[in-house]
């Protein structure tokens, strides 16, 4: 039995790895300010014995004996890392110190939640782990971008200069149950908005482009990364290759909701990246073959019952 700690795992994401690291047969420390995550997520594992939970924020140190380390502690929409930029950035660059530093310490594997953001507003298209990107230093999203470019640094740099195992995975825009229905992400939004019956955002004329991964193929994703040798460490791009307008994302929703919400269009956010889509084909061959197996249809479809069920919803 090993002990992992995931930091961030009361957020999203966090909740669905820790659910299966303890499917898995492992022990979980759950760590999590919840500034973004919520107790509601992993309120189901509370009474396994195998699964603890830590209030802490990863600005401060550390210290537990732990075998694994995923670090996942960061606000990842949009409104909320720009609520409190700096808190964003010392997120993401104090949280990856005190981390690495744990994970030195007490020779843990880690393995750092990089974005696709780290490629920007990208030139070239699909995105491949090479691209060193296209990003603003000082932009409204670069507390977030530049937080996370400079967390994969620090892995590097505490890879080659203290022999810490890592691994550093790029996650492209990923969706699912659990996601915080006020996140003002892109998915959350126009499915809140389709089942209240009320506008469609579309924010500049919508013809932007994302790819969206259902949360369960990340979580495979993720998990084979941290069980490969020592000798591959990343970053790897983890996400969804087929990729969709926001129009094609909201009649999608329309459709499965049934519902009769207009679409209404709005500003375009300063530096809204207009294009996304990663090249898979490291993933592919480095994780045993790992594709994304869930199609944008079936994840929304379980992604809006999911919502439906919520009871603050109306
Ligand atoms: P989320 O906001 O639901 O989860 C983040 C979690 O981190 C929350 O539980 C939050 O309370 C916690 N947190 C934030 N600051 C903290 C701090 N200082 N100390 C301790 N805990 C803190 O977001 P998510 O979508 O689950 O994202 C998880 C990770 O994956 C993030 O690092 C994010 O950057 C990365 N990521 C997500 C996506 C995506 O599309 N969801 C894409 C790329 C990268
Ligand atoms: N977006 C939108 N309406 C919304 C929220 C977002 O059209 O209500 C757009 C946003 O401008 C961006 C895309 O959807 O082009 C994805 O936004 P999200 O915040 O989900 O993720 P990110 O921009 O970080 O990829």
């Amino acid at each position: 039995m090993k002990r992992i700690l995931v930091t961030g795992g009361a957020g999203f994401i966090g909740s669905h790895l820790c659910e299966r690291l303890l499917k898995e047969g492992n022990e979980v420390i759950c760590l999590d300010n919840y500034f973004t995550g919520s107790k509601q997520n992993i309120l189901h594992l509370i009474d396994n014995p195998y699964f603890e939970l830590v209030r802490h924020d990863v600005t401060e140190p550390y210290f537990a004996e732990v075998d694994k380390i995923y670090n996942l502690a960061c606000p990842a929409s949009p409104i909320h890392y720009q609520f409190n930029p700096i808190k964003t950035i010392k997120t993401s660059v104090m949280g990856a110190i005190n981390m690495l530093g744990l994970a030195k310490r007490v020779n843990a594997k880690i393995l750092q939640a990089s974005t696709s953001e780290v490629y920007g507003d990208p030139l070239i298209h699909p995105q491949i782990e090479s691209y060193w990107g296209n990003v603003n230093p000082i932009g409204i999203r670069s507390c977030y971008d530049e937080g996370k470019r400079c967390a994969e640094t620090l892995f590097m740099d505490y890879h080659s200069q203290n022999n810490v195992n890592i691994k550093i995975i790029r996650i492209f825009n990923t969706y699912g149950p659990n996601m915080n229905p006020n996140d003002g992400r892109v998915v959350s939004n126009f499915i809140m908005q389709a089942l209240k019956g009320e506008d469609i955002t579309i924010f500049g004329d919508g013809k932007q482009t994302r790819s969206f991964q259902y949360v369960d193929d990340l979580v495979e994703g993720m998990t084979r990364m941290m069980k490969t040798k020592k000798d591959f460490i990343g970053p790897v791009n983890i996400g969804n290759p087929i990729e969709f307008s926001m129009l094609e994302l909201a009649e999608n929703i329309l459709n499965i909701t049934g519902s009769k919400s207009k679409l209404i269009f709005n500003p375009l956010p300063q530096d809204d990246p207009k294009q996304r889509q990663p090249d898979i084909s490291l993933a592919y061959n480095k994780l045993d073959s790992w594709k994304p197996v869930v199609e944008l249809h079936e994840g929304l479809t379980k992604t809006i019952k999911y919502f439906n069920g919520l009871t603050n919803i109306r």
